[in-house]
């Protein structure tokens, strides 16, 4: 198999990672990550304190190139969460920032800070390249429908998935990334920094997002962003007032959302601005990418794309029989097979055999596919997907159709158990002004005016905020809570 980094391995002298004023090129990085990676070969599996920053990035290249799996761990996880991450995974040691401050369940842990200033450049030569089948990094999901699971990721299917993103995306090693997400799911680490390193291009990391940091780095050279779907508000919202951050983004190459599904008005304010449109991908931490729209394809508010090279994918219905027709309304549930996919649940073989359908992953979104075979998440079948009055109503059309009002900042739609319809649309509304929130008659007449009449909302909740997870997605089993 070839390398995981062939940059690395040829030693480029082109810029590979920049953080802030620090830079490191291809050379420097496979000089700088060898040198740690020779002081945890062999371990059996280590921690990286995954702060955004360059110390992140090298730590979890060493582990890489050392051949022991790693496992990025979010400074902001609460105690109780680290504490069943560090039982479960059980690393030999901790790679963190030099001076960051450990919590007690890690300092229990040996500690390796992953300095990159003081480099010891004739470190012992690594080891060979480990199969393909090798476990490369164990990722824990975020956590959105249940606690956490950790998911072994082989190098078949990091490898497999940049080099299909590579095919869709036109991604090549003239590209600059501008990255603003966090280091420690596969968004920002597989995709945002593995993924140029594989390239041999270069990512530019802004520490925090900010709209600035976006306008600055798009404009000096950065030809894509990645970004989840409250990046892209925060962008939609800014570019009214903001002409240097329209022309930065309009001069992009390639702009792509993922995490969670964009809103449509989001999509369209920032095409109207920039007449530039967003491309929105589909991924899950146990299967990588699995869609994208194309770089040279059509991109269409609302949908995820095709299929990437080397997916297989799937719509079953519920008695799981596969569903044929591409007609924009048979929703199924999606399945994949491909070589992006995990190898199991770490200490959970009861989840990982629950998770396939006769070697078909059940991904547990809902989708519809549009008669050229774009794919349109309808939600997630757990907690997007609302039985009501015999109908199966998906929750992001009806939340994509109430962000239209004006009164309308945030939504989300839930099912709530009725006597009656089975159950009850409940829509839960952040209003732009607090003191004058839209009636729940007018949404509910607001969706009835562009939906099916069984699809209005009966029910509506206001809050100040809806429960939001660190990448943004919205935390449904925290609403009822
Ligand atoms: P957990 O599995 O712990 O509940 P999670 O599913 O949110 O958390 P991830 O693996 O980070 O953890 O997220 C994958 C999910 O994110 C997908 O199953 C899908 O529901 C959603 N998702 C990802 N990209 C998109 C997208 N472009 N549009 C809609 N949903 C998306
Ligand atoms: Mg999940």
């Amino acid at each position: 198999m070839s390398p995981l980094f062939p940059a690395l391995s040829a030693r480029s002298t082109t810029p590979a990672l920049q953080f802030g004023d620090r830079t490191l090129s291809h050379a420097e990085l496979a000089t700088a990550a060898g040198a740690l990676a020779a002081r945890i070969a062999g371990a059996p599996r280590v921690a990286v304190w995954a702060t955004p920053t360059l110390g992140t990035a090298v730590g979890v290249v060493a582990a890489l190139l050392a051949g022991v799996p790693v496992v990025p761990v979010n400074p902001k996880t609460g105690e109780r969460e680290l504490t069943h991450i560090v039982t479960d995974s059980s690393p030999a040691l901790v790679l963190a920032e030099r001076g960051a401050e450990l919590p007690p369940v890690l300092t229990a842990l040996a500690r390796l800070d992953t300095d990159v200033t003081d480099i010891a450049p004739d470190a012992a030569p690594l080891p060979a390249e480990p199969s393909p089948q090798a476990p490369a990094l164990i990722v824990y999901t975020s956590g959105t429908t249940g606690p956490p699971k950790g998911v072994v990721l082989p190098r078949r299917a990091v490898t497999s998935t940049l080099d299909a993103l590579a095919d869709a995306w036109q991604w090549t090693e003239a590209d600059v990334l501008v990255h603003g997400l966090p280091l420690f799911h596969v968004h920002g680490l597989i995709l945002g920094i593995l993924g140029p390193l594989r390239r041999g291009g270069s990512v530019r990391h802004l520490g925090r997002f900010s709209t600035d940091g976006v306008a600055r780095e798009l404009s000096s050279g950065g030809t894509m962003l990645f970004g989840v779907p409250t990046m892209y508000h925060r962008i939609a919202e800014a570019l009214a007032d903001d002409p240097a951050l329209a022309k930065a983004l309009t001069g992009a190459r390639l702009l792509v959302s993922g995490s969670a599904a964009l809103p449509v008005r989001d999509h369209e304010r920032i095409a109207a601005a920039t007449g530039r449109r967003v491309i929105e991908r589909y991924g899950m931490t146990e299967t990588l990418m699995n869609t994208s729209v194309r770089a040279d394809g059509e991109p269409r508010a609302g949908t995820v794309g095709v299929p990437l090279a080397g997916v297989e994918l799937r719509l079953v219905d519920e008695t799981g029989a596969p569903i044929t027709a591409y007609d924009s309304e048979t929703v199924g549930e999606i399945q994949l097979r491909g070589p992006n996919l995990f190898t199991e649940y770490l200490n959970r073989p009861d989840a990982t055999e629950a998770a396939f359908d006769d070697g078909w992953f059940r991904t547990g979104d809902m989708a519809v596919r549009d008669p050229d075979g774009y794919v349109r998440i309808v939600g997630r079948k757990a907690t997007d997907l609302i039985k009501s009055g015999g109908y199966k109503i998906g929750a992001g059309e009806i939340e994509n159709v109430l962000l239209e009002h004006p009164g309308v900042r945030e939504a989300a739609v839930t099912g709530e158990p009725d006597e009656d319809l089975g159950e009850r649309i409940v829509a839960w509304i952040v209003p732009a002004q607090a003191d004058a929130p839209p009636s729940a008659e007018e949404l509910a007449a607001h969706v009835g005016a562009q939906l099916a009449s069984h699809k209005r909302p009966r029910t509506v909740r206001y809050l100040d905020a809806l429960p939001r997870n660190d990448m943004g997605k919205i935390m449904k089993r925290a609403l009822h809570g």
